[in-house]
């Protein structure tokens, strides 16, 4: 996903290994990203071009006219089947197909208006009404779409609004006497009931509150700091020949402590699984839920309701205002290559992004420039002398204000030293030019030139035709072509820059159906985006910091207490507790061309070769811990047991496949079957593997699962217990992992009327999660509204109150 497809990975190392030797090594020796540009993209033939073309004509990107009826009936089909979140997501993909201004797009709107009814969700609900009216819904069916309207106005308590609708309606049924008798009076019917529930809330004397306020206010900095923008004033940059730049606190820094907060430069969601579309009738519309249809493609917010994109079928935007500074900002420009950005993947789209975002990050500069010196060659690259001069530094060109140029202390910084959240310390991230393989620069080189030369055809299109917007801005993009291979060159190096300071913008899922009583969560990946100051921070497998994410902000808490002058580290994702030494070193190696030496590394290196404790076999005989390679003996003296790794890792296999299958049960509401087979697991489990053995405590998650569903509390309870055990082992006792455990088995007390156990689990579960996410975390507002349900409970009666 982040790099290009297979097809295309393969067909150009394919050219890259019949390239004569003497262009080989031309390339692989290039001393600057200029050269290996130059060389590379004049060796991209018009027949690559075509064969890239076919690759990207594979994603189904535009709109087809034919696709929004074919939603719409799927998603009324779920409709019926009451599955209204199915609907609504399939509602959401014929928007997206249709044009604006069409019956398509209206009759969507108002379907998927039904659907968000009932799911509840009123204010959505109106959106959607307002979307379909705006879009030509048609005259004969509005009496519907006005009821949906009054009934949403009414239970959101906004009477006054209800009434005028009411009033509309009954006018609008006066005057449309091409209803049939029937369905007019249904409509007078219902008409009529709403009436009733108006004049019932008009009675209340309660007045409705007007949103539920937050519990608690986003947390901000509590101060910043004067020369890292984004970062508190407890931090501070440094930089060493060894380490490159780094952070160090300048006091004690406290658990939870909000370190740096920073909006992301650039991000680009992950659209998820997209399979280039088969030519089989069958899959022509993909009915799967992906990212790309439940997340804002500029914001990354969750929605419902997505608008999309008014030229393309793949960007979908949780609101208009989204949708317009998107188009402003780069999606005039995007809009037409979406094919090509997925075939070329996020790492290229991201590069492209960035470059197109500097044309605006100060358009003030921009303005001036271009009123200012129309000939001037700086013109396409507006971030003016630092762009220009760390531009042409790269291209071995010479520095045009000799003499003049005054010298950054820290690369990235500006010329007072500050280091902020802009294009040029984006530029100045590394990107290890020299570490990369040369088959990797060829196979990105190239994919920028192909990109390239899209865009430059692209934007002769724009000028051809005209633009579809009215923006000015838009009418900037074929100043791009002018300076091509300075754009190239940038993205080139943005793309390298990536591998090692891409930062993966997750979110917590919730996974499993909505009648399960104890949710269970899990992290996935959202979008990539770069991040200026958090790429400031140093790798360990073991850190100090704790990263979240709300839309396209990036929080850093301190996990632990961090003592003045100790290094603020980051974990790059090769974490401690989720591999081994050997497998982490290897991964940073290859990844980010660096040897860890962390505490980790080094306590483990140092370590016999036992392996994590999360999966180690334990002895059949005297449950002692097993050790070796290729036969494994038990730790214990006094015992012989010896058994290959072979038979256990199959053994192990044999198991991880009964728990698959008493999830699928599990799954399916064959609750007892599940239970009997988890037990057989776990039984079979004990026998073999140590008792923090991972799957040990997926099976322990599992049968409180499974129990909780039952209603069996305490039982859910006493595995859940267990599962926790494990974690903490692994992950450590305050770790995010052990606050997402410790929410669920607060659930399960809370359900059960365990108070005294709920409440103090309630507390542990808010500690923990709090240092990581801080107050606003949907899992801490959850725990929240538990605690004062329950402290508002009546004190239970003595005895039977009869
Ligand atoms: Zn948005
Ligand atoms: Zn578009
Ligand atoms: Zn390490
Ligand atoms: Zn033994």
């Amino acid at each position: 996903m982040d790099l290009p497809v297979d097809e295309w990975k393969s067909y150009l190392f394919q050219k890259w290994s019949l390239l004569p030797k003497s262009i080989q090594v031309t390339i692989s020796t290039a001393e600057t990203l200029s050269d290996v540009f130059l060389h590379t993209s004049s060796l991209l033939q018009s027949e690559d071009e075509m064969f890239l073309k076919r690759l990207s004509r594979g994603y189904l990107v535009g709109k087809d006219p034919n696709a929004p009826l074919f939603y719409r009936e799927k998603g009324n089909k779920k409709f019926q089947e009451k599955d209204y979140m199915g609907a609504t997501v399939l509602y959401s993909k014929g928007v997206s197909h249709s044009r604006p201004n069409t019956e398509d797009i209206s009759l969507c709107y108002a379907n998927r208006s039904a659907a968000l009814f009932h799911l509840g969700q009123y204010e959505t609900c109106l959106k959607d009404i307002i979307r379909a009216q705006m879009h030509r819904y048609p005259e004969r069916l509005q009496p519907k779409l006005m009821l949906r309207k009054a009934d949403c106005l009414v239970t959101l308590g906004r009477l006054q609004e209800a009434s005028q609708t009411i009033s509309d309606l009954e006018r609008n049924l006066a005057a449309n006497p091409t209803l049939a008798a029937s369905q007019f009076q249904n409509l007078q019917r219902t008409l009529s009931h709403l009436k009733m529930k108006v004049q019932e809330r008009e009675n209340l004397t309660e007045t409705f509150p007007e949103a539920l306020t937050k519990a608690f206010e986003d947390m901000d900095l509590r101060e910043e700091n004067e020369r890292i923008s984004n970062a508190s004033s407890s931090v501070s940059l440094c930089t060493d020949p060894l380490k490159g730049r780094y952070l160090i606190a300048t006091k004690d820094i406290l658990p939870g402590e909000l370190l740096v907060k920073e909006n992301a430069f650039v991000s680009v969601l992950n659209p998820g699984e997209m399979p280039p579309l088969c030519h089989g009738l069958e899959s022509k519309w993909d009915t799967r839920v992906t990212n790309g249809d439940l997340y804002c493609h500029r914001c990354l917010q969750h929605t419902l309701a997505p608008v999309p994109c008014d030229g393309c079928s793949y960007a979908k935007y949780c609101s208009q205002e989204c949708m317009q500074q998107a188009w402003d900002l780069y999606h005039s420009v995007e809009c037409s290559l979406g094919g090509l950005l997925l075939t070329l993947g996020v790492f290229c789209h991201i590069a492209l992004r960035s470059t197109l975002l500097a044309r605006f990050e100060d358009v003030d500069n921009v303005i001036r420039k271009l009123c200012g010196e129309i000939s001037n060659k700086d013109i396409c690259l507006p971030e003016s002398k630092n762009l220009m001069q760390t531009l042409s530094d790269d291209l071995g060109g010479e520095s045009e204000e000799n003499g003049e140029t005054v010298e950054t202390p820290i690369p990235g910084c500006d010329i007072n030293g500050k280091y902020e959240n802009n294009y040029n310390a984006v530029f100045n991230l590394l990107p290890h030019t020299e570490n990369h393989s040369p088959e990797h620069k060829f196979l990105c080189a190239l994919s920028v030139s192909a990109l390239c030369r899209q865009l430059e055809a692209a934007s002769l299109q724009t000028l051809t035709t005209g633009l579809k917007s009215s923006q000015p801005k838009a009418a900037m993009a074929p100043a791009l072509c002018q300076e091509l291979h300075i754009w190239g060159v940038a993205m080139l190096r943005h793309v390298l820059q990536l591998q090692c300071n891409a930062q993966a913008v997750t979110t917590i899922q919730q996974t499993g159906s909505n009648d399960n009583v104890v949710t269970n969560s899990r992290q996935v990946r959202l979008a990539t985006g770069i991040f200026p100051v958090v790429s400031l921070l140093n790798h360990s497998c073991s850190p100090n910091t704790s990263v979240s994410f709300r839309s396209t902000v990036a929080s850093i808490r301190a996990s632990e207490q961090i003592g003045k002058g100790q290094e603020i580290l980051h974990c790059y994702g090769p974490h401690e507790s989720r591999m081994g030494v050997a497998e982490r070193q290897q991964k940073l190696r290859s990844q980010y061309f660096f040897d860890c030496n962390c505490p980790a590394c080094q306590n483990e290196k140092h370590r016999p070769a036992a392996g994590p404790r999360w999966e180690a076999f334990c002895c059949n005989r005297c449950r002692a811990l097993m050790q070796g390679a290729d036969v494994l003996s038990c730790d214990n003296t006094s015992c012989t047991e010896a058994v290959s790794r072979d038979h256990l890792v199959s053994r192990l296999r044999d198991l991880q496949q009964q728990v698959g299958k008493a999830r699928k049960l599990l799954r399916n509401g064959k609750l007892e079957r599940a239970i009997q087979l988890l037990l057989g697991c776990q039984r079979d489990a004990e026998s073999f593997l140590s008792a923090e053995h991972s799957v040990v405590g997926e099976i322990e998650d599992d049968l409180a699962q499974a129990y909780a569903t039952l209603g069996d509390w305490q039982k859910s309870a006493t595995h859940l217990q267990k599962s926790l055990q494990v974690v903490e082992v692994r992950h450590g006792p305050s770790s995010v992992e052990m606050g997402h455990e410790l929410f669920k088995l607060a659930q399960i007390f809370f359900n059960g009327f365990a108070i005294p156990e709920a409440l103090s689990t309630i507390q542990e579960a808010e500690k923990v999660l709090l240092v990581h996410y801080g107050p606003w975390n949907d899992e801490i507002q959850e725990l929240q509204k538990m605690k004062s349900y329950l402290l508002d409970l009546p004190p239970i009666p003595a005895g039977p109150s009869v």
